[in-house]
C-alpha cells in the first residue's frame, strides 16, 4: 500500500510524535510479530510487539491515545482471527478456547498502557468476555471499543499483504458478516451493546454509510467509521489519477460514462 509501512518500535514512536504533533489525538496499533503460531502467542505475550510498543508510545508521548487491534490473525501461522484445532484444516475456528485468547490478549494490552481495547475477530461472545476478563484484573475504565459490525470484504485484501495475514485457507465468512445483509448488523450491533461495548465500529466504512447511519439511529454510543486499506488504496488511486489529469497526460473519461470518469 502506497505511504504505509511496518515499523520497528524506535520507528513507531518516531511516527507517533508527528502524528501527535499534527493533533491528531489517537493511534490504534497492529501487530507484525517474528514468529507465528497455532496459538497466537505474539498476540498474548507480555513482550509481543504491540505491547512493547504501546508501552514505548505511552512513554514517550503519555496523552496520545493508543488503541490497540485485539486479534489473533495476525500472530497465527493460518491467519484466521480464531483458535483451531490443531490439523484441522476445515477452517472451523473453535468460539470458546479463541476467547480465552483475546481476554489474555486484552489484559497483557492493558497492562502494557494501551487505552483502548478495540477486538475485531467478530467472535460470538467476545466483547462480553473480554470485558469480564479486563475488570477482573482491575482494568474497568478501560473502553471497548466493538468491530461491531465487519462485513466480509474484498477491501481487505491490501491490509492483509501489509500485515501477513491473508488466510491460509478457507475464509473468514463464518464470523464476519454477509456484505447483503443490513440486519444482522443491527442484530450484532444490539448484541455488543449488551455486552458492554463503550464504542462501535463499522468497517469498510465507505460502502456501508447506510450501515453507519442505521447504528446512529439505534444506538447513542460513539460510532466509529474504519476506512479499510482498500477503501485507502482507492482514494490515493483516484489522487494519482487526478494527478495525471492535471498534468495533461493520457487519462480521460470514456464518452460512455456519467461523467465522472470510470474507477
Ligand atoms: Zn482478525
Amino acid at each position: 500500500m502506497p505511504g504505509v509501512y511496518q515499523l520497528s518500535i524506535d520507528k513507531i514512536v518516531e511516527e507517533a510524535k508527528q502524528v501527535y504533533d499534527l493533533g491528531i489525538p489517537a493511534i490504534i496499533l497492529f501487530g507484525i510479530p517474528t514468529d507465528k503460531d497455532a496459538d497466537a502467542t505474539g498476540a498474548w505475550h507480555d513482550h509481543g510487539i504491540v505491547q512493547r510498543a504501546a508501552t514505548a508510545v505511552k512513554t514517550a508521548l503519555p496523552d496520545l491515545i493508543v488503541i490497540v487491534d485485539t486479534c489473533l490473525c495476525e500472530y497465527t501461522q493460518h491467519g484466521h482471527c480464531g483458535y483451531l484445532e490443531t490439523g484441522d484444516l476445515t477452517g472451523r475456528v473453535l468460539n470458546d478456547p479463541t476467547l480465552e485468547l483475546l481476554i489474555k490478549t486484552a489484559v497483557a494490552q492493558a497492562n502494557a498502557g494501551a487505552d483502548i481495547i478495540a477486538p475485531s475477530g467478530m467472535m460470538d461472545g467476545f466483547v462480553q468476555a473480554i470485558r469480564k476478563g479486563l475488570d477482573a484484573k482491575g482494568f474497568e475504565e478501560i473502553p471497548i471499543l466493538s468491530y461491531a459490525a465487519k462485513y466480509a470484504s474484498a477491501y481487505y485484501g491490501p491490509f492483509r499483504d501489509a500485515a501477513d495475514s491473508a488466510p491460509q485457507f478457507g475464509d473468514r465468512r463464518t464470523y464476519q458478516m454477509d456484505p447483503a445483509n443490513t440486519r444482522e448488523a443491527l442484530r450484532e450491533i444490539e448484541l455488543d451493546i449488551a455486552e458492554g461495548a463503550d464504542m462501535l465500529m463499522v468497517k469498510p466504512a465507505l460502502a456501508y454509510m447506510d450501515i453507519i447511519w442505521q447504528v446512529k439511529q439505534a444506538s447513542n454510543l460513539p460510532v466509529a467509521a474504519y476506512n479499510v486499506s482498500g477503501e485507502y488504496s482507492m482514494v490515493k488511486a483516484a489522487a494519482l489519477k487526478a494527478g495525471s489529469m492535471k498534468n495533461g497526460l493520457s487519462w480521460k473519461p470514456s464518452p460512455a460514462s456519467n461523467g465522472l470518469g470510470q474507477i
